[in-house]
């Protein structure tokens, strides 16, 4: 039966297919971190739905919740009709929002997915401010629909402007560390400011606190509390899109929380329907000029994923399991860090709370000018000759291109990221009876999002495997 169902797949579906291709398995039963294919294998999930899995596979609260609205004879859809399954949800979301939200929030109901919410934010804050163009960052993922691609990084739409993110490993500045932060931070500020940038008032700032897809990059907290400065300064609406960050992932509920930042908008989905579609968009109340009708969507009213949401946005916070994910997040970082010095392969080991990716990199290629995997792009951001034609960063401030020499050390030298070795790391670890995520800007980050729910010793098996996995590509 496996066979031919993965056959008849790729005879019948759609070329675009992704996880399918590197994850030729067909699950036919899961519970929390554990699928089981057909022919019997079982496996440790820790792609996890993409991250939509705060509580794991078919947990108990969860199939509870589902189980009860089906019981009750209660309608599945309902546009957006007010139903006591629908309040509970409202209510539960709210309870968890950052204190200045909280009070003062708006929850707008929009399609199934991510990138419908991720489109609603787009159009209310335009709605809102009366501008169309919007800030958004290199290697930022937001969606697959036009407006979500358009934020994102390397799609290169006229619309918006495309502003540094930063990082550490691979600065765009060449510096990394906190002066890499501000450069990056300067350089929003003289696009907003300058003249000459040619960029006009935009209608708002969107940035994932985490990148995930981009390979999972944390924003340095310091360089958010300077976005959150920046965009309230120019009354210039800020958007979290915390549909992979949210709900306990990186250690906090919401991410945007461990710099005490609060967004004027906040994009929701993956866990938010606890492991169902559900996407929301929630905003300051004084942003809420939608006329009625100014956004609607059949499926905004999935009164399963509601009530699975609940259960799951109740479960993480009546059991602490964000600050669970703080605490063995970074254990496995630690632990992977010490793989990283045993195998040069592994390059930059980074994430937060259980968000977690290690860079795959070819040692043997030498150690190389930053970027060096794309002369004068750095890791598939903008070349760093488009930054300067935006007029951001002046003379000393800091050369995107620096190589050696101009304040990198030997530590922040990377070498070429290696997609191949990722894809190789990715197979192995299947065999090995472990699925891992793919992400980064050249898909050579490997991405651990396991449920928060994960075990102590499950989290030791992940590694172990890992480890098995790595000699094996690194032999
Ligand atoms: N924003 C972020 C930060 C995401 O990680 C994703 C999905 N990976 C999306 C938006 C889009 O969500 P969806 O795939 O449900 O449309």
């Amino acid at each position: 039966v496996p066979e031919s169902v993965l056959r008849r797949q790729t005879a019948r579906e759609s070329a675009a297919r992704t996880c399918a291709r590197a994850l030729p398995i067909v699950p036919v039963r899961a519970r929390g971190l554990t699928i089981e294919g057909a022919d019997g294998r079982r496996y440790l999930d820790c792609l996890a739905g993409a991250g939509a899995l705060a509580l794991g596979h078919n947990h108990p609260v969860v199939l509870e919740a589902i189980r009860g609205v089906l019981d009750s004879g209660a309608p599945l859809q309902v546009l957006d009709l007010a139903t006591p399954v629908k309040d509970a949800f409202v209510t539960e979301l709210f309870r968890t929002l950052p204190p200045g939200l909280a009070g003062r929030a708006r929850v707008q109901f929009c399609g199934p997915a991510g990138t419908d919410a991720v489109e609603a934010a787009l159009k209310l804050v335009r709605a809102a401010t009366g501008r169309t163009g919007v800030l958004a960052f290199t290697g930022a993922y937001h969606g697959m629909t036009a407006g979500s691609l358009e934020v994102s990084g390397g799609a290169g739409d006229v619309r918006v402007a495309r502003l540094p993110f930063p990082q550490d490993y691979r600065c765009p500045f060449g510096v990394g560390g906190e002066r890499g932060a501000e450069l990056a931070a300067r350089w929003t500020e003289s696009v907003l400011d300058d003249p000459k940038s040619g960029v006009p008032r935009p209608a708002g700032m969107i940035l994932e606190p985490v990148q995930g897809e981009g390979g999972v990059i944390p924003a340095p907290d310091a360089w958010l509390r300077r976005m959150r400065q920046i965009t309230a300064d120019r009354s210039i609406p800020l958007i979290a899109d915390e549909v992979q960050t949210g709900v306990g992932r990186t250690g906090a509920f919401w991410a945007v929380e461990h710099s005490g930042i609060t967004p004027d908008v906040m994009v929701l989905s993956k866990a938010v329907g606890g492991s169902l579609p559900l996407a929301v968009v929630v905003y300051r109340d004084d942003l809420d000029v939608w006329q009625p009708g100014a956004h609607a969507g059949t499926f905004r009213g999935n009164q399963l994923a509601m009530a699975a949401g609940t259960a799951t946005l109740a479960f993480v916070r009546e059991n602490g399991l964000a600050d669970r994910a703080a605490v063995l997040g970074a254990r496995m970082l630690s632990r992977l860090r010490g793989l990283a010095e045993e195998f040069p392969c592994m390059g930059d080991v980074r994430g937060r709370g259980l968000m977690i990716g290690v860079e795959m990199v070819d040692p043997e290629a030498g150690c190389g000018s930053v970027g060096s995997q794309e002369p004068g792009r750095v890791d598939g951001t903008r070349a760093a000759d488009d930054f300067h034609a935006v007029g951001g960063v002046h003379e000393g401030d800091g050369n995107p291109e620096a190589g050696a020499g101009d304040g990198i050390d030997g530590a922040h030298r990377p070498f070429p990221v290696a997609p191949a070795l990722a894809l190789a790391l990715q197979r192995e670890c299947l065999r090995r009876g472990l699925i891992v995520g793919l992400g980064g800007r050249h898909a050579g980050v490997v991405r651990l999002l396991p449920p928060l729910t994960i075990t102590d010793e499950q989290a030791e098996a992940v590694l172990d495997r890992l480890a098995d996995a790595t000699a094996a590509v690194a032999a």
